[in-house]
């Protein structure tokens, strides 16, 4: 990872932004390349959350599916949704190739697989919707067919999408901090914001923000703490759910069974609530992630986690059954109470987050578009016109109390549909 800006930390900027991932440095990049005098305060180093630690799936479409989103926001509002989903892929090719980021980027495309004949038979509907509503084609692949696509027995279909793409994340977010700091972003590692306030020095609007390196004043704040989303800004850690997500990664493939199991090297994930998601790396590994804890990380979930998704791996792919594991980590994924992306302002300060495991390319798109609105766009984030709901009855104040009910409800769902 690059280092940060080295030297006093300033007294003001123009905006500040509060976190350095893909949201915080995308957002930075856009706003120093417009001359905007922009903070990033990291609470740690740079690209320390989920995007140096994700699976690296640069996917299409949104977490819902579209029968869900269209009924919800109706489909002229889903159709502007989905349409930016697809931007945002086109959106991180085109800063990787501006900035020549070395990340792995490749347009691979992915597949998802059903782990019921019930999740097969809405494949059919959705791809049908897709292509009628959106003009956007995926490709429905029978059973009969799967070993075109994957070395594994236990599914039902699936269904590719070639639009998606494989990224090395923590590579990319890299570039990012990099490209941003070339175009003239300041970045303070080791900055944690503990407070924001609004604030009128002499006579001026903006914000204070009381940072563990010192005081900042801004015109604008942009919140892009996604996950690890804390009391600093308290109406927005109301509205996250902060959720564990695992991954392992197996010592290196023989370069016949990696051909064996993943035969277009494709990023996979399957049809369950409780999912797991996989793919090979370039250095021809199988990384195998998913929600087997629910909590955040820790020691202790990692290590729960980790024979939980070997187990899982080797269910998926017995041919790895004597396979060694060689890394096993975690992160925090961002969840909203409706399972959406947001991007708007809130108090007068501007957030993006709500990603729900598919922020690679949407984190780095919201955190541009959100830039642009700071500088006066009047483009329209489809994100920031649907509501964003709290907790019902407002039973939530950023513990998440109930993550094991809901694991356990999860986990009955995928049993019983
Ligand atoms: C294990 C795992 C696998 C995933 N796999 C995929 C995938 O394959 N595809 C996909 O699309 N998405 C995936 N995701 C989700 C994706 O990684 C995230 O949506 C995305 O990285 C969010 O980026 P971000 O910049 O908004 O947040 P983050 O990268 O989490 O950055 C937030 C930053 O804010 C900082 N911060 C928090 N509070 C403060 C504060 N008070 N002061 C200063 N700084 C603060 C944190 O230190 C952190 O660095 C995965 C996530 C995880 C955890």
């Amino acid at each position: 990872m690059p280092s940060g800006t080295v030297g006093e930390f300033p007294p003001n900027a123009d905006v500040a932004v509060i976190g350095a991932g893909f949201t915080g440095l995308s957002a930075a990049r856009t706003l120093a390349k417009r001359g905007v005098k922009v903070a990033v305060l990291e609470a740690n180093t740079i690209g320390w959350g989920a995007s140096s630690r994700n699976g690296g799936m640069v996917l299409t479409g949104m977490k819902l599916d579209v029968g869900t989103l269209s009924k919800r926001y109706g489909m002229e509002l889903t159709r502007r949704m989905y349409a930016d989903s697809l931007a945002s892929i086109d959106w991180v090719e085109q800063i990787v190739r501006e900035e020549n980021i070395a990340c792995d980027f490749s347009r691979c495309g992915h597949l998802e697989v059903a782990c019921k004949q019930s999740h097969f038979d809405s494949y059919a509907r959705s791809a049908e919707v897709v292509a009628k509503e959106f003009s956007h084609m995926l490709r429905i692949v029978p059973r009969s067919e799967l070993p075109s696509e994957i070395g594994s027995s236990i599914y039902f279909g699936g269904m590719v999408d070639k639009t998606s793409a494989g990224v090395n994340p923590a590579r990319y977010v890299a570039g990012l901090a990099d490209a941003a700091l070339k175009a003239g972003a300041l970045i303070y590692e080791n900055a944690r914001v503990l407070h924001i306030s609004k604030t009128l020095p002499s006579g001026v609007g903006g914000f204070e923000i009381k940072t563990s390196r010192g005081n900042i004043f801004a015109r604008d704040v942009l919140v892009a703490t996604s996950g690890y989303t804390s009391s600093a800004t308290p109406a927005l850690q109301k509205k996250i759910i902060p959720i564990g997500s695992f991954i392992i990664t197996t010592e290196r493939l023989p370069e016949s069974l990696a051909k064996e199991l993943s035969p277009r090297n494709r990023m996979i994930y399957d049809s369950k609530h409780y999912l797991y998601y996989y793919r090979l790396t370039p250095d021809k590994r199988m990384l195998f992630g998913g929600r087997a804890a629910f909590f955040p990380e820790t020691r202790n979930t990692i290590r729960r986690s980790a024979e939980i998704l070997r187990q899982g791996m080797i269910q998926v792919f017995p041919q790895l059954r004597d396979t060694k594991i060689e890394h096993a980590w975690g992160g925090t994924l961002d969840f909203c109470f409706d399972t959406m992306p947001h991007a708007g302002e809130i108090d007068g300060i501007y957030y993006a987050l709500g990603y729900a495991g598919h922020g690679v390319a949407m984190a780095t798109y919201l955190g541009a578009r959100v830039a642009q609105k700071i500088c006066g766009s009047s483009d329209e984030i489809p994100y920031a016109a649907i509501p964003f709901p709290g907790a019902p009855l407002g039973l939530y104040n950023g513990r998440p109390w109930f993550l094991p009910f809901a694991g356990a409800y999860y986990k009955v769902l995928d049993w019983i549909r």
